[in-house]
Formats: structure tokens, sequence, C-alpha cells
């Protein structure tokens, strides 16, 4: 699974002196010493460690929704309830019992418990994310309140689950024979089962889908224009974080060996969160600082504060509110990364080694046949959009071909930009048609843009700035590949992800930008973004690119790269229509210019016809605009 080490070869022979230790061999260490100290450690320590792994892997899916995916859920030990109850009743009431017939009492109902516990979760996430998660702003994390609160008071309430007092008598768990009922026994199952899911949600956030999940904190509008269902994205993602908290639920269930609603209440909720967001928000190991340091340090405020303030209260809970607040001015990513810098003296970096040095991928990523030269590839019919009373965009009416290049010019505010957003399906037209290769698509979604050919960039640069250039290029070739997320968290997803990696260094390279591929996107200089964007755009093998502004910040010699990149791009039978200031970048290389004005086109034609047309020249002479068409002379 590792790559094999490079340790001995001369490039890194310079590094000699430097710790050999990399991040996984610490996390090998730690794991192992763990392992080795646990039949030593006092039942007390055991207990606690039980309880912590329990929070992680709650917490965990938490990093996932809320630090990740951007999504708060103050709701989550409901879910951890749903876990719980769901094999505490089946496992103890007689209804259950008359249901399974013989196999009642036996080893297998808490894993039926465990299933039980899995569906009803499922479904129930499933139908509150469909709900909720339409929802933006504050109104989804209060929501998240309300199911938390109303759930909660369900369980206390409903008669066959023993309302307040719970359900009690509930087995312990058996696995191959032995019986886990001593708290050192589970508490291996614990650790392991959470060690097994930060692997996986490594694995995952490691894939074609981790990209996509990672853009839906932020990066919405864009990941669509790349092919994205983020609506979808989402409600999978919180039916993840939720089925991890069902699991922790059942483990629960079976350490504490009795149910009642009270360890599920909305406190407890937020405490999850606070271990998320303090331990580390994006971070997966971040949810295991979270849950320790919010775990010890309850244990401890719960045996002060009440000697400290003379009475007994959940007085823990402004403490930890406090604590919330510092933290996150402090370190508003949470602890981990500052955990993670502290120790990186003593840890080497792995350096991923490029896809393109290894074999040929095994995978082939979806290949488009490009329509042949001359074929009508985008059709706009009078395309209108009025913002209220504005009318940004009145009646345009144009059509690009393949292995053309259509320059869109006209005055800041003409409507170019949102003519774009018009015809690539961010936006709908409030009247018209946009066809791509004869198909009416107005009203269709931009992902079903992208899924017939169409790669775009942004005017305001749309990246996912703290993540390296290469991935922010593979996003853009989502839709040629197909692993989904069991297959990324299994890995499984190996081939075709190095397929991805390789077709994204590919077009980083062709773009000039090699050098940078393995940098934080946000690093690199405007102009050079604008450039990321065009191969990300390139990855999805487009046959109509739509570049807005891409001269934007570029030096001179930048822009000829790129004059030539577009010229060989429209050899190669792309449709390219290009919205642009620069007046002699796209007098050099327009097949056809369309100009705009209030949002009407004035003039269309040759750049020698557009620059001889005296509407275009007072547009532009006439107003005090700084882009003379006498530049192009
Ligand atoms: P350009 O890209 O040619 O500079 P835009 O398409 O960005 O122009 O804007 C055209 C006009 O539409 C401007 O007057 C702008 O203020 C307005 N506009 C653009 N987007 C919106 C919006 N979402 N809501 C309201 N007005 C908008
Ligand atoms: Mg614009």
């Amino acid at each position: 699974m590792s790559a094999p080490s490079t340790s001995s070869s001369p490039a890194t022979a310079a590094h000699a002196g430097r710790p050999l230790v990399t991040p996984r061999t610490l996390t090998l260490v730690c794991i192992v010493a763990l392992a080795l100290a646990w039949g030593w450690l006092p039942d007390f320590t055991v207990a606690v460690l039980s309880n912590i792994g329990l929070y992680a892997l709650v917490a965990a899916g938490l990093v996932m929704l809320t630090g990740v995916g951007g999504m708060t859920s103050f709701g989550q030990a409901a879910f951890v309830g749903m876990g719980a109850y769901a094999t505490a009743w089946i496992c103890t009431s007689p209804t259950a019992a008359g249901w399974l017939g013989g196999i009642a009492g036996s080893a297998l109902v808490p894993w039926l418990g465990l299933l039980l516990g899995l569906v009803l979760t499922f479904a129930l996430a499933w139908a509150l994310g469909a709900v909720t998660l339409k929802l933006s702003g504050h109104y989804l994390p209060l929501c998240t309140i309300a199911w938390g609160l109303s759930l909660y008071f369900l369980l206390g309430n409903m008669e066959f689950l023993g309302g307040q007092t719970g359900i009690t008598g509930v087995p312990p768990l058996v696995v191959a024979g032995i019986s886990l009922a001593s708290p050192r026994a589970l508490g291996v199952v614990i650790w392991a089962v959470l060690l097994l899911a930060l692997w996986a949600l490594h694995n995952l956030l490691d894939s074609r889908e981790g990209r996509a999940i990672r853009a839906l904190k932020g990066g919405r509008l864009m990941a669509e224009s790349m092919g994205v269902d983020t609506a979808r994205h989402r409600i999978k993602l919180f039916v993840l974080a939720a089925l991890l908290a069902a699991v922790s639920g059942w483990l629960y269930a079976h350490m504490q060996r009795f149910v009642n609603p009270t360890p599920f209440n909305l406190n407890i909720g937020i405490e999850m969160l606070f271990m998320a967001v303090v331990g580390g928000a994006g971070h997966l190991w971040g949810a295991v600082l979270g849950a320790t340091l919010i775990t010890l340090l309850k244990e401890k405020l719960q045996d002060i504060l009440p000697a400290l303030l003379g009475t007994s209260g959940n007085f823990e809970v402004v403490v930890f509110g406090l604590l919330m607040l510092f933290v996150l001015q402090r370190f508003a990513d949470g602890l981990w990364p500052t955990l993670a810098r502290l120790v990186s003296r003593w840890v080497r970096p792995v350096a991923k080694a490029p896809a393109a040095n290894a074999a040929a991928p095994a995978a082939q990523l979806a290949q488009r046949v490009l329509p042949a030269a001359g074929t009508l590839l985008l059709q706009a019919d009078a395309v209108s959009k009025r913002f209220g009373g504005l009318i940004a965009n009145n009646d345009i009416s144009m059509t690009l071909k393949a292995g053309e290049i259509h320059a869109l010019i006209g005055p800041n505010g003409a409507g170019k930009s949102t003519f774009f957003n018009m015809i690539s399906g961010v936006d709908d037209p409030s009247s018209g048609q946009v066809r791509l290769e004869g198909d009416a698509m107005s009203g269709r979604p931009s992902r079903a843009f992208a899924a017939r050919g169409l790669g775009r960039t942004f005017q305001h640069v749309r990246l996912l700035g703290q993540r390296s250039v290469v991935e922010n290029v593979a996003l853009g070739a989502h839709l040629r590949a197909r692993r989904g997320w069991l297959a990324a968290m299994l890995r499984l997803d190996r081939a075709e992800e190095a397929a991805l990696m390789a077709e994204a260094r590919k077009q980083i390279e062709r773009c000039g930008l090699g050098a940078h591929a393995d940098t934080p996107a946000a690093s690199l200089s405007l102009g050079q973004q604008r450039v990321v964007e065009i191969a990300r755009a390139l990855a999805g093998q487009p046959s109509v690119l739509l570049l807005d502004e891409p001269a934007a910040g570029l030096r001179h010699l930048e822009k000829r790269a790129l004059s030539e990149l577009l010229g060989q791009l429209r050899a190669e039978g792309l449709g390219i229509l290009v919205v642009e200031h620069d007046m002699e970048f796209v007098m050099n290389l327009a097949d056809r210019i369309t100009v705009l004005e209030f949002g009407t086109v004035i003039a269309t034609g040759t750049p020698a016809e557009v620059q001889a047309n005296p509407r275009v020249l007072e547009a532009y002479l006439g107003g005090a605009d700084d882009e003379l068409l006498e530049d192009a002379r």
C-alpha cells in the first residue's frame, strides 16, 4: 500500500541528518504502544480511553460534516441514541424475541441490533438531510438543534423503550465465541473500529469523491460546474456522519449494558461538536485530540468545579463555552494543526510520488470524441436575464462552432459574466434558450452542461486555495471517472485515482505550471491561478471552453504562452468563447468577436469588421473606458 521507501536514493541522501520518522510510522508507533500497554493500564484509564474512542468516532463524523463539508450539526447525539436504542430494544424486547424466534437470545442478536440501528439511522438521516440540508446560513444548525431535541424527547417518551428509565439487561457483545463483557476487551473493539473508521475516512478524503467533498464548503458553485452533484454529496456526508454516530451508540449500549435518554441529549450533541471543532475542524486526528481533551477536561471539571463553587450543576458546560471561544479566537482551525506543527520537527513529511513517474496507469478515464471542426456546439437564442429592474442580458443570440475562438467584449458591466452564467447553467435565463450540440439546456443544472462537454473558468477565481494545484485540476476530471465513496474508503480506486492524477499533471504541464503542481493553489499569483482554472477545465476534456478574462493578471510572456495554448486547442477542434479586456490579445486570437453594451449585442464579426464598426468605436471611445481599440493597432 505504501510507496516504496526512497530514503536510500541519492536525491534524499542530503536529508540523512533529518529524522526519518514519517507521520505514518509515528501513527503506527502510537497504536502499537497503546496496544502493548492496554493489558497493564488501570481499569479507570481503560474506561476513560473507551469513552474517548466512542466520542472520537462521533467527532470524526463531525469533522467530515462540519470541518470538511461546512455543515454544522448540534444533533449528532440523537443518532448515537438511535444506534444504542436499536440494539438495546432488539436484544431485550419480548416483541423482538417473538419475531426472531429461534435465534432470540443468541450472540447473533447484537449484530442484528447493529444492522437495525444502521438501517434506521440511514433512513432517518437521509430524510432529515433531504429536508434540512436545503437550508443555508444559520437555519441548518438551528434545524439540527430542533430535531436533536425532538429525537431526545421521543426516546424518553416511548413506552416500549422504557421511557426515562430506559432499557436494562443489554447483553455483552460476543465476537468469534469470545465474550466482550469486560470493558478492557470491548475497548479493543472500540479502538479498532475507530482506527478503521479513521483509515476509511482518510482514504475517502484522498480520492475523487474526497475532492468533491472538500468543495462543499465554499466551492459548491464551482464543483457543480465540474459535474459534481453537491446536494447529493451533502446528504451522503450527513448520512455518513450519522452512521458513525450510530455505530458509536451501538458499542456504547453494549459497554454500559443499559441505555437511557440522558447521554443523548442536546448538551452532549454540543459537546461532540466542541470536540470536532476544538480538535481540528478539518483534520481527522483532530477528532481524537478533541475527544481526548474534552473528555479529560470534563472529568477534572466535574471534580473541581463543585468544590470550587460550593454547589453542583453542569458548570462544565459554561467552561466549555468559554474554552470554545478562546480556541476559535486563537486557533481557527482547531488545535490539531498547532500540535502537528510542534511535532513536525521530528517528522519527515511524506513526499507524494508523482503518479506520472509510475508505470502507465491501468485504468482509463472516459474519453470524449470531439465533434468535427465547424460543428455547431453552442447556440444562444434570444437569451435575456433580468435582475429586478436591471436587464443584464437583452435578447442575446450567438453561436460557437468547433474549431473557432469567439471573443465576447464590452465595457465593464455590459453583461458578459452574466451571459457566461446563462450559457453554462450556473444561472437560468429569464427567457430564451441555450443549446449544446442542438440539445435544449435551459433550466438544467450546470453539472448537466459539464456532462455535455462544457468546461469553464470563472472571472473571480474559484479554487480550493488550501489544496494543491494538482488536486484542484483533478476535480475538473470528476466526470471522467466512476469510483464512488465505498470504493474510495476501501482503496479500491487506486488505479483510477492514478489515472486522474496523471491526467491532471498532464494538463498542468501543458498549461506551463508543471513546477507548481504540488503547491497550494492559494500561494500562486492571481494570473497563475487563472491558468490553473484553465487546466482544470481542460482536465474535463471539454468540447466547449468558456474563459472569463483568462489573461487578466498575466505578464507579457505568459499571455503569449496562453495565446499559443488557445491556438493549439482551436486546432484540436475545441470551440472557445473568451471574455477578455486585453484588446491586443483578443484581436490577434479571435476568429469572431461579439460586442456587448448595456446587455445588448451592438456588433458581431471578424476582428477587422468589429474594429471598423462605428457603434463599437463610439461605445469604446465615447465612454471613459481605458480599453481603447487603438491598443490593438
Ligand atoms: P461584465 O462581466 O460584462 O462586467 P456582469 O455580467 O458582471 O458584467 O454584470 C452586468 C450587470 O448585471 C451589472 O450591472 C451588474 O451589476 C448586474 N448584475 C450581475 N449579477 C447580478 C446579480 N446577481 N444581481 C443583480 N445584478 C447583477
Ligand atoms: Mg465580468
